[in-house]
């Protein structure tokens, strides 16, 4: 079986347990929950039972703890999670308000997440791997930029592949320098997992038609656009799936889109119709969206054939 890694930022959310507007009073909360979207990602593949493995950067504190111990026993080789001796696991506090948008406090910046970079855990895992997933959201440092693409080069020069979820808004975008870093490791990416929005992002094109013939244009073998509770499409040369999203209560958006990526690069990968890997990955953002925590919306197969056989 193909060994998929990852790169990137492992933190906890903390969340509040009733709706409001912030957290200028006393208030409950809950947690802490294991997070960062490529953990989140690479945990749903560990689930799916894919051989896989993360290069990340954690403090040497309870809250580094509690993702090491998730993942590795869910599965993933964390032999290139290192762990800081100084800088602290980075959090995230979050609460919802009444009209279902979200009031995030971070304290990602100044975490041991900005030191990942180049080890000698990392290389052997970089040696070992089949393919490489890359979150845009990951590629905060010029260390793990350069450490990311390297990776992408040498696993291609070995018959590997890449994928790549932009995860990112706009107003990252915007950072000088950004659009160059996307654009050099779009120019590394087989399989595409943008949101629609970002879709828009890496082309000038006005239809989801056009920016997807220009994204194909410039090598990409195929790309997944996610459309939130509207489900999500597959494009390559000469074909479009569509498949619908299932309709689920949505508790906890967070981690959706890292869920269903994890899927969906899994069944890819194993040689899955992209109906028939739209139809998984599906099902894994539609559970996600029905727990609270982010790493809490993954799913074994066994939850996601339950849970299609309840939606049939
Ligand atoms: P991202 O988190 O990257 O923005 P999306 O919000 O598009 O990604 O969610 C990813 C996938 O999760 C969707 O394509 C869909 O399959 C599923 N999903 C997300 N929100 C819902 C929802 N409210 N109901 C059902 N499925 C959902």
């Amino acid at each position: 079986m193909k060994k998929i890694i990852t790169i990137g930022e492992i933190l906890v959310e903390i969340m509040a347990t009733e709706p409001g507007d912030g957290f200028l009073e006393a208030i409950s909360l809950v947690g802490p929950f294991p997070s960062g979207a490529p953990a989140i990602f690479i945990d749903q593949v560990a689930k799916l039972g894919q051989p896989c493995g993360m290069i990340a950067c954690v403090g040497d504190d309870d809250f580094g703890r509690v993702n090491l111990d998730r993942l590795a026993g869910d599965g993933v080789d964390t032999s290139a999670i290192v762990t800081h001796p100084e800088l602290p696991t980075g959090s995230a506090f979050v609460r919802y308000r009444p009209d279902g948008s979200r009031h995030f406090v971070f304290n990602i910046r100044h975490s041991a997440a900005g030191a990942t970079g180049a080890t000698p855990e990392a290389e052997r895992l970089i040696e070992g791997a089949d393919h490489l997933h890359v979150m845009g959201s990951s590629l905060s440092t010029p260390a793990i930029v350069e450490l990311a693409l390297s990776a992408a080069d040498r696993i291609h020069a070995r018959g590997g592949s890449v994928s790549f979820d932009p995860n990112l808004r706009p107003s990252v975008l915007a950072t000088p320098g950004t659009r160059e870093t996307m654009d050099r490791v779009l120019a590394r990416t087989d399989l595409f997992l943008p949101s629609g929005p970002e879709l828009f992002l890496f082309s000038g094109a006005a239809t989801e038609g056009d920016a997807v013939a220009e994204l194909l244009g410039r090598g990409i073998r195929a790309i997944v656009v996610k459309d939130g509770a509207e489900g999500a499409r597959f494009h390559a040369e000469g074909a479009l799936v569509s498949a619908p999203a299932y309709p689920v209560e949505e508790i906890d958006p967070t981690g959706a889109g890292d869920t269903f990526a994890g899927t969906f690069v899994t069944l890819w990968l194993r040689g899955a119709t992209p109906a028939e890997a739209l139809r998984l990955a599906n099902a894994s953002g539609a559970l996600a969206v029905t727990r609270r925590g982010p790493m809490e919306g993954t799913s074994t197969r066994s939850e996601l054939d339950a849970f299609l056989g309840a939606h049939a």
